[in-house]
This record gives structure tokens, sequence and C-alpha cells, in this order.
């Protein structure tokens, strides 16, 4: 929050609904960079298709302000502002064809033919979608369509592109490509483009930054090696990537780790929040050893292997701890061989630099108490 006039700005933003009862948004603060992919993630219900909606001009704040190039849009109607839109079912128009859809918001804007039709050109050749033109929708694969609703939003060079869960009704592999596909044609372009998911991978795969939104608050911003390596707190350690927790309770600390200990043995981690008491150690799955030789700052717990599956591109195992607790591990198929088959016992472990201690509960999750909304269930 440096830069004194970023490209988007929110600005203790609050969104609620029913009078006040229920908060969709809380107290955002969040600057977008000029060029840059920053992906809002979150499960069901976090508030990213709230804070897209304001950011686009269909919702208006409750509080705080929006700016845009340094000036408060928060008031400006959505077609005054410049954004490109795609979202998952922005159906494109079913009577028209690929190339009279793409034409139509060049058409709002009065620009002349000839320019229409290289720009056509230009944004189905950007998309890949090049002699696709006469086509209706209905003739297009699903895929096809959202790459034909990429070009529409983009087709008017706006500002930037707002994308609420583009791909959502894609099967995987499609996704995937296109995944590869937006990543490709903003590298292209240079476009500002707010892209909101609850795929922790996709996000991962695709943005400059991510902003991880958890009951309408950023719980962390920041890249997406950032998030993965040093999670703020418990909710993204478990929401970007995959993780195992274990509860420990520590009992001192020196040298920059602390010492932790429960039903499952003595551990190591490195404090993320907590240096005494009681703590979470968190170890992402292809960080756990299988059977690490006894070595200073390397943790090593005794287990029994419950389940293996093969997974294609690894093995993967579940050790029961003596806590009860289980450990997903992920481990080399090059290894497959010397790995240990369910109901083997086991040791597993990890260095202390790839453990984290977090508290057991996020700081200021006591101090806002949930909304009536929040308490009904999903
Ligand atoms: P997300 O896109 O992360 O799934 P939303 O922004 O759609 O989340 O919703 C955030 C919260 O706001 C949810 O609890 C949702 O039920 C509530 N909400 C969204 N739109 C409305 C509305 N028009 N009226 C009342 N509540 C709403
Ligand atoms: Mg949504």
């Amino acid at each position: 929050m440096t830069d004194p006039a970023p490209f988007v700005r929110f600005q203790r933003v609050g969104k609620t609904y029913d009078g006040g009862a229920s908060a969709a948004v809380r107290d955002l603060d969040l600057d977008v960079a000029p060029g840059e992919f920053l992906t809002l993630l979150g499960p069901s219900g976090s508030g990213k298709t709230t804070t897209l909606m304001m950011l686009a001009g269909f919702e208006t704040p409750s509080t705080g302000a929006i700016l845009l190039e340094g000036e408060d849009i928060s008031r400006r109607p959505a077609h005054k502002r410049g954004l490109g839109m795609v979202f998952q079912n922005y159906a494109l128009f079913p009577h028209m064809s690929v190339a009279q859809n793409l034409a139509f918001p060049l058409q709002v804007r009065r620009m002349g033919r000839a320019e229409i039709k290289t720009r056509v050109e230009k944004a189905l050749a950007m998309v890949r979608l090049e002699g696709f033109g006469h086509r209706r929708p209905a003739q297009l694969s699903g895929g096809q369509q959202q790459r034909v609703a990429v070009a529409r939003a983009l087709v008017f060079e706006p500002k930037a592109v707002l994308m609420d869960e583009p791909l959502g009704a894609l099967d995987k592999s499609l996704r995937e490509q296109l995944q590869y596909e937006i990543s490709r044609i903003h590298r292209e372009l240079g476009v500002t483009v707010l892209y909101v998911t609850h795929d922790q991978s996709e996000a991962l795969t695709m943005s400059d930054r991510i902003a991880v939104f958890n009951k309408g608050r950023v719980e962390q911003c920041g890249t997406p090696d950032a998030l993965y390596d040093q999670p703020a707190n418990l909710f993204v350690a478990g929401f970007v990537g995959e993780n195992n927790f274990i509860a420990a309770d520590i009992g001192g600390s020196d040298d920059g780790h602390v010492h932790a200990t429960s039903p499952a043995g003595r551990m190591l981690a490195t404090p993320a929040g907590v240096h005494a008491g009681k703590a979470v150690i968190a170890v992402r799955p292809e960080r756990v050893l299988l059977e690490p030789a006894e070595a200073p700052h390397v943790t090593r717990l005794a287990g029994t292997v419950s389940e293996r599956y093969f997974a294609g591109d690894h093995v993967r195992l579940v050790v029961k701890l003596a806590s009860g607790e289980e450990v997903a591990v992920k481990a080399s198929r090059l290894d497959a061989e010397r790995l240990p088959d369910p109901g083997e016992d086991a040791i597993i472990g990890w260095r202390t630099a790839d453990a984290h201690a977090f508290p057991p509960d996020r700081p200021g999750a006591a101090a806002a108490p949930p909304s009536p909304k929040e308490l009904e269930p999903a």
C-alpha cells in the first residue's frame, strides 16, 4: 500500500445487505497495480463476487470508496467505467453470430465499420478462433464459447477486465488449457485483470498476486509463492495448497524455532505467530520426510501407514500418529519400491524450516462476532 496512485484502490470498502444485518465485504483495503493479474480467492460466500460487482458498478459500497486511476468511481454508472467483464454464465447473445457478438461492444461505442471489422478479427485471432466469426454460439463448444466471452470483454480495449469464475462450468482439462490461454492473453496485452475463483490451484497458476478472502475479509494478499511458503494464518495455510495440521503445546523456543510436544511425540517448527502455549503445526504433504535420519533440526515421529494410493505422478501415503492424527505424505514414484504398505510402521518427519507453528485460533477471529447470516447453515 505504498504506491500513492494505484490503478484500482479499494479504500475501507464495506458492503452490507438486509439493512446492515449481514456483511458481505468488511473493511476492504486493496490496491491493484496497472497490468497486474490479481485474483480474489476464497470459499463460496466469502465476498469475492460482491467485491468484483462493486468495482464493475453493479453494486454500490455501503461504506468506503473505490478509486480508479485516482478518481472515486463508487457512484459512477457501470457503462462509464470502461471495464470488460466475463462471468461463468455470462451468456453470449444466442441469436447473433460470434462476429456480431464481438462487434456489439464496439457498436455501442459508435466505432466505424472498418475499425470494427479489424478489431473483431484481431480479437478472434487472440483467442485462436480465426474463421469462427460466422458461427452462432450454439454451434461452439463450452470452451469455445468462453473464449468468445473473453474476446468480447477485451475487444474494446478496456482499462481492466473483470472475470468471475469464467472457467467454472468447464471440465478439468479444458479449464487448465484456458487458464494458460488467459494467462498468455494477459501477458500479450498487458491488460489489468481482476479474476475471481474458489479454486486455489487455478489462482496459484495464473496470478501475479492473490487476495485470500474469508467471511468478507482479506486474510492475506501476496504472490503465489509467498502465500504458499509463508501463509499468514491457519486459514490461508489450509486453503492455499494442502497442509497437515498437528495440535501441539509449545514448551520453549530458541534460535528461531520452537519445541513442541503432543501425544504424537516431540516436534520442532518455525514459529508463525506463536511462541508459547497451544499451537497447530502445519507441514505440507510434499515436505513430509519418510524415515528421516536422526539429525539436528529434523523432527521424527512414529506412526503406522493407514493408506497408500497410486496418484499418477506421485504416491500418496496416509500415516497415523500416536495422537490419532493422520498425516498425508506425497512420495516420489521413484521410491515406490521401498515405500511402506498399509499396516506397516513408519517414521515420518520434517525439517524445522518446513513446519510452521500457528496459533490455534486466528488472531482477530474472536474480535468480529459472526453476523446472523454466517450462522445459518451454508
Ligand atoms: P462469493 O462470490 O465469494 O461466493 P458473494 O460475494 O456472492 O460471495 O457473497 C458474499 C455474501 O453476501 C454471502 O453471504 C451472500 O449470501 C451475501 N450476498 C450476496 N449478494 C447478496 C444480496 N443481493 N442480498 C443479500 N445477501 C447477499
Ligand atoms: Mg461468487
